[in-house]
């Protein structure tokens, strides 16, 4: 019979602020839903051009993303908490991105991938979106054309901090409030 083997490289999260003693943890709730959140992210990706085939490296077995917990890949906006926006994004598929953003439930985040969704990279012409912040909030934006996946990485650990210390009730945030406003989404 072969040895049972077992992974001895796997890392737990740290545990927030709190308080510990013998048989006790305790810390805020907004800590732990914060914690939660940070590690079990959905995107969906939305991916149109060449930073998509960046974006399939980031999830391949060298670079995979499930180390980070967002490996549940997910392709309804109603099953993902973030959007990531990989390539190049045409006026005419402005209303469609934000239509699926809209679609999202709260909390939801998103991420420009590479220099097209951010700001339209080099194609500076009359048929191509100069970033997609014109038609949608941006969380985090990765430079790059493309991207390699460990910028793509980098970005998804930017959010990650957002996420793990944002407050629980962002949506009644004022600051947050007036930005949806901004956008005209309620
Ligand atoms: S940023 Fe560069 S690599 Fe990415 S979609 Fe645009 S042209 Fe392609």
């Amino acid at each position: 019979m072969r040895p049972v083997q077992y992974n001895t490289n796997v890392k737990m999260v740290e545990a927030p602020e709190g308080y510990s003693g013998e048989g006790y943890f305790s810390t805020s709730f907004d800590k732990i839903v914060g914690l939660g959140r940070k590690n079990s992210l959905w995107p969906l990706p939305f991916a149109t051009s060449c930073c998509g085939i960046e974006f399939m490296a980031t999830m391949g077995s060298h670079y995979d993303l499930g180390r980070f917990g967002a490996e549940r890949m997910g392709f309804t906006p109603r099953q993902c908490d973030v959007l990531l926006v990989a390539g190049t994004i045409a006026k005419k598929m402005g209303p469609i991105l934000r239509q699926v953003y809209l679609q999202m439930a709260e909390p939801r985040w998103v991420i420009a991938i590479g220099a097209c969704a951010s700001s339209g990279g080099i194609f500076d012409s009359y048929s191509v979106l100069q970033g997609i912040d014109q038609v949608i909030p941006v969380d985090v934006y990765v430079p790059g054309c493309p991207p390699r996946p460990e910028g793509i990485i980098d970005g998804i650990l930017k959010l990650q901090d957002l996420v793990n210390n944002e407050s629980l009730r962002r949506r009644h945030n004022p600051v947050y409030k007036d930005l949806m406003e901004s956008y005209g989404i309620q």
